[in-house]
């Protein structure tokens, strides 16, 4: 229990183990004294969760580095991003390219793994360091097997055994799992949702991906589709989904789907970081779409909370980097359409780990559900 609350944690103070443990005081000394005797933990300086007062560092225990670490993939709609840790949750290497996932499993494979080794040689750490591995891929992912559920949202991933090639490939143990899920558990771990259990994150960038956490936990639903907020039905007449569905949140809240609307009116091609730039600068035609864009995601955010009740919903991605441009119309929208005491329960926040959310998730998943990795040491131990 010791282990498992400081992997989940990083780093912890005695005070705060016993809290989540329920163990006594005095049980965890004990216990923390055991682990750091045979070499598993290590003491350190810092700020424990909940005392914000400056200037009274406590002393904090957490995993030794030197027992393992995590490896992180995050495949986007348009990039890769790797990263190792230790499991302090310090982040040592890490690497990232622009890369069209939707077309190929096997370039993107061979790219991760290319970074892989580079982080590797980098941090100066060998395969036997290596607890487990988890990559992140942009569509539902089936829980049981791990293969991509709906081809048309990933296509280039058809008939494709995710975690069995990425093992072969890596010749390392890799669990897969929906990005936005990661996005979610990362922004509880460490970013906007910190100390919450009951959230809802949405990442809002090429496609529209969502990820719930319920009792501290990611919630995947039965099959591992659970939190698809992005091909929920805001339109019943509007455009057609690469699903196969009309209407569905992402065909109007997409990057892609707001970017489109204003290439046609400037009759220029505007990337991503264009929209945004156009959003800085006030430009009135783009506030107007990403406002659209926002009371859309709103419909759909008012129905989560009223279905799922959360106590906060983190908005990620790519287009929450437009802020208030975004989450004023969410608001509205959550206030206008949510049962009153649903949209008062809930704190709408823009997520504060921007593009290395997911990949962070990835980091965090090893550590929070290290029972689906081989990991000797640890296990013996605990
Ligand atoms: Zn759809």
């Amino acid at each position: 229990m010791v282990i498992e609350a400081l992997r989940e944690r990083g780093v912890a103070s005695r005070a705060e183990l016993a809290r989540v443990t329920e163990l006594s005081r005095s049980t965890i000394s004990t216990i923390v004294g055991d682990l750091i005797g045979d070499g598993l933990a290590v003491e350190r300086n810092g700020q424990p969760e909940g005392e914000s007062h400056a200037g009274r560092p406590g002393v904090m225990v957490a995993l030794d580095p030197s027992a393992g670490v995590a490896l992180g993939i995050d495949f986007g709609h348009r990039h890769l991003r790797v990263a190792v840790s230790d499991l302090s949750h310090t982040v040592l290497a890490e690497r990232w390219c622009e890369l069209d996932v939707d077309h190929s499993a096997s370039e993107g494979l061979a790219r991760a793994s290319e970074f892989v080794e580079e982080i590797m040689v980098e941090a100066n750490l060998d395969r036997d360091n290596v607890i487990g591995v988890v990559m992140g891929l942009p569509a539902p992912i089936n829980r049981v097997s791990g293969t991509v559920q709906d081809a048309s949202i990933l296509p280039g991933w058809v008939g494709i055994d995710a975690a069995g090639e990425a093992s072969a490939r890596l010749d390392l143990p890799v669990a897969v799992e929906n990005d936005a899920n990661l996005g979610a558990l990362a922004e509880l771990t460490w970013g906007a949702a910190r100390g919450r259990s009951e959230v809802a994150y949405l990442k809002v960038a090429s496609g529209v991906g969502g990820g719930l956490i319920s009792g501290g936990r990611l919630a995947r639903g039965v099959g591992g589709t659970a939190g698809e907020i992005g091909h929920t039905v805001v339109a019943e007449r509007g455009p057609v989904c690469r699903c196969g569905n009309r209407g569905c949140l992402e065909t109007l809240a997409s990057t892609r789907a707001v970017a489109s609307l204003l290439s046609q009116s400037r009759r220029e091609e505007i990337s991503t970081r264009r929209l945004l730039e156009l959003a800085a600068e006030g430009d009135a035609a783009t506030g107007r779409l990403i406002g659209d864009a926002g009371r859309a995601v709103g419909v759909a955010v008012a129905n989560l909370c009223n279905i799922v009740n959360p106590e906060c919903v983190v908005i990620g991605g790519d287009l929450a980097l437009a802020g208030d441009v975004l989450l004023d119309p969410i608001r509205d929208a959550v206030a206008r359409s949510a049962i009153p005491s649903a949209a008062a329960d809930t704190e709408i926040v823009v997520g504060v780990l921007g593009e290395r959310a997911e990949m962070l998730g990835a980091l965090a998943l090893v550590m929070h559900e290290s029972e689906r990795f081989a990991s000797p040491g640890l296990k013996d131990a605990a």
